[in-house]
């Protein structure tokens, strides 16, 4: 069996030969370590490993876990769908939110981080292929998320996160991750200081980083198949 070690060393050369085919600065793309469904040992291997950023999607399960590896200086991601009710937690236990989607999340959250704690780091999370996933705000709801969320100063608008439909044709998986891309620079044209694009998973991260992706998730390429029960995107 191949160690999680040896698992992020191949996916580093494999980013980096993604980044060099589409001319992309080596280096420029950071991977986000997706954990869920896998143990507090796991994320302690990998963090060995070299790597820092660890995202999660369920609440409870991130705070045991968390608990466990208090020790180390990881930096948290929150990626899964937000409960109105679980805001409080995420906002003071995650440095990262990348799947606000409504205007009530975001309030929720600047209000629960409060003036104390550094602004929490947001990105808002597009709704790219409406048969995929329930969440995500459409495009046309965007500017006016990004212009509330840009009004909380509890909170740091970094860019957008999109999950595409999964698809294995890379030609589709590069039009998905196209539209992202174009939605993000209509912000930024429209003035939002926006340097984040969170998008490319395990089985699509080449297609998300010659589409611009400069944050990209990956789970199972790391850490192996998730056991069935958490074996499902963004769904609850
Ligand atoms: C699970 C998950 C990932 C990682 O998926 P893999 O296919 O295991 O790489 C990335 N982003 C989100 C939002 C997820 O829920």
């Amino acid at each position: 069996m191949t160690s999680i070690g040896e698992r992020l060393q191949a996916l580093q050369t494999r980013i980096h030969d993604a980044e060099i085919r589409a001319g992309r600065l080596p280096g420029s793309v950071q991977l986000l370590a997706v954990s869920k469904a896998h143990t507090a040992d796991s994320i302690r291997a990998a963090f060995s490993a070299g790597q820092i950023r660890f995202g999660e999607n369920y609440l409870q399960e991130a705070l045991d876990k968390q608990l466990a590896l208090q020790d180390l200086p990881i930096e948290w991601h929150f990626i899964g769908p937000i409960q109105s009710n679980k805001t409080q937690s995420i906002a003071h236990h995650f440095d990262w939110v990348h799947s606000v989607d409504r205007i009530k999340i975001a309030q929720r959250l600047a209000a629960a981080r409060g003036d104390q704690l550094s602004p929490l780091n947001v990105c808002l999370q597009l709704n790219v292929s409406a048969e995929a996933s329930k969440s995500g705000v459409d495009a046309d709801g965007l500017i006016e998320l990004a212009t509330l969320v840009n009004h909380l100063p509890q909170l740091r608008l970094r860019g957008i996160m999109a999950i595409p439909a999964p698809t294995k044709d890379e030609a589709q998986q590069r039009a998905q991750f196209r539209r992202v891309r174009e939605s993000f620079e209509q912000l930024k044209d429209k003035g939002f200081a926006l340097d984040t694009l969170s998008m490319g998973m395990s089985d699509d991260f080449p297609a998300a980083i010659a589409e611009g992706a400069n944050i990209i998730r990956v789970g199972s390429a790391i850490f192996g198949a998730r056991p069935s029960v958490a074996n499902t995107v963004n769904q609850h």
